[in-house]
């Protein structure tokens, strides 16, 4: 492609990273099934072994068609560099045992994925790794919770369930005046519809499982880099000397020395991916390619279709509330609109909305609307060109009391839609017959 032109983000959805195949002239992306490579000669394989010579070693560090997948991320993510995972909850994990180890402590946002807050919440705090969580509504709580030993700081573009919209500006302003690296994982939002690190974002992670792959076949992970955070300024240096001394976990190198703008992801991918192994494999990084190439339609037809949605919903009798950030209604409406590409004339939000049935027993009748459901499949999943339900009290958060439901924002009679990509009146039909049974 041109280095001379900027080219718009269909046209980098189908063709960043990718060239047709130097040997066959294959157009298609090769699929590289192979665990390791050839070395030219003894030289080679000690230079290439030394990171003085780029080139592919072993599958589990990287691969030819893992790497088009992750050229093309950090294009639609304008960041610098990416390292694809083997799921989303291994590129979360890479992306913090890139720069955390025991003794240090993360800010995080209280409405994280569900998975995400048992990640840190347990699994780091095994680690010797502890997370505070706080509330994302007031982006100040970030400031409050910082302590000497934070290494990050932690939210999502979108929440989920509650669709709530982060304030990405503030925070990662709040992040570097304590010389602290902003993480957002922006799978809910996907690339075409948010740039997190347009707002000051240093470290963008997905769950490419989601809207990136599009067709609820494949599970992967991507970590991508804005190649901006400086760690060697007087505020990060001493937070962050494993990304400015020798690497005791790989042959002396200085990743941030040697490696610059790309640093962080050369350490995430030597010292974690080769070390704790959650690689993607060269299968799964090409079908996520495939549903790449229309990330653009997809996420406009999931947007619009959303949209319809809400507006149905909200003009139902049987439904007391709706909760869509691109409803003008919605109290994180005007954030959306900063933050988010514009679909005709509204921000565009995703597909993933919430709404409660209007019921003397709203929870069992959720769960009649979830039954009564024609098409909608009803699965713990989102960003599948399948519209999917499901009733988050008697399901995800089941083993929460009503106390914690209250405090994840997880209402009794929520119902929660991944809307999908089929005709919009036919969703919309299948949520009003529903909704009439689930009343009856
Ligand atoms: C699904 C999801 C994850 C975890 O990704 P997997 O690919 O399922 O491991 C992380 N964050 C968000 C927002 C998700 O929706």
């Amino acid at each position: 492609m041109s280095k001379d032109r900027d080219y718009g983000f269909g046209t980098r959805a189908i063709h960043a990273g990718a060239v047709p195949d130097p040997v066959t002239g294959a157009r298609a992306t090769p699929i590289h099934q192979t665990t390791s490579f050839v070395f030219d000669s003894a030289e080679h394989a000690a230079s290439l072994f030394n990171l003085q010579t780029f080139g592919n070693v072993y599958s589990r560090i990287s691969n030819p068609t893992v790497a088009v997948l992750e050229e093309r991320v950090a294009s639609l993510e304008g960041g610098r560099a990416a390292l694809a995972c083997a799921t989303g909850m291994a590129a979360q994990m890479t992306a913090l045992l890139a720069i955390l180890k025991a003794g240090d402590h993360i800010v995080a946002a209280s409405t994280l994925y569900g998975g995400t807050v048992g990640q840190l919440g347990i699994g780091f705090s095994r680690l010797g790794i502890e997370t505070s969580f706080v509330d994302p509504e007031d982006p100040e709580n970030f400031r409050r919770a910082i302590r000497p030993n934070t290494r990050a700081v932690y939210g999502e573009t979108l929440g989920n369930p509650l669709v709530n919209v982060l304030d990405i500006e503030a925070v990662a302003r709040i992040a570097h005046d304590h010389g602290l690296p902003l993480i957002i994982d922006n799978t809910v939002a996907s690339p075409y519809l948010c740039n997190p690190f347009a707002f000051g974002a240093d470290i963008v992670v997905h769950s490419a499982t989601k809207y990136l792959g599009g067709h609820g076949t494949t599970m992967a992970g991507v970590v991508v880099e804005s190649g901006k955070f400086d760690w060697g300024s007087p505020l990060s240096k001493d937070k962050f000397p494993e990304m400015l001394e020798p690497s005791r976990a790989y042959h002396g190198v200085k990743f941030y020395e040697t490696f610059g703008d790309f640093g962080y992801t050369m350490k995430a991918r030597m010292e974690v991916n080769r070390t704790f192994g959650g690689s993607l494999s060269p299968l799964n990084a090409w079908l996520i390619l495939q549903g790449i190439e229309t990330l653009h339609l997809r996420m406009q037809a999931h947007c619009r279709n959303a949209m319809q949605v809400a507006r149905f919903l909200q003009s139902h009798p049987l439904v007391g509330w709706v909760n869509y950030p691109g409803l003008p209604e919605s109290p994180h409406h005007a954030l959306a609109q900063k933050q988010f590409r514009s679909i005709d004339g509204l921000p565009g939000s995703s597909g993933i909305l919430t709404f409660g049935i209007r019921s003397p027993d709203a929870a069992k009748a959720g769960e009649r609307f979830i039954d009564a459901c024609e098409f909608l499949s009803h699965l713990a999943n989102i960003g599948d060109a399948k519209t999917l339900v499901i009733h988050p009290a008697s399901t995800t958060h089941r083993q929460l009391n009503e106390e914690e439901l209250a405090r994840a924002g997880v209402r009794p009679d929520m119902i929660r839609l991944s809307v999908g990509i089929e005709e919009a009146d036919d969703i919309v039909w299948d949520i009003d017959q529903a909704l009439r049974q689930a009343v009856r």
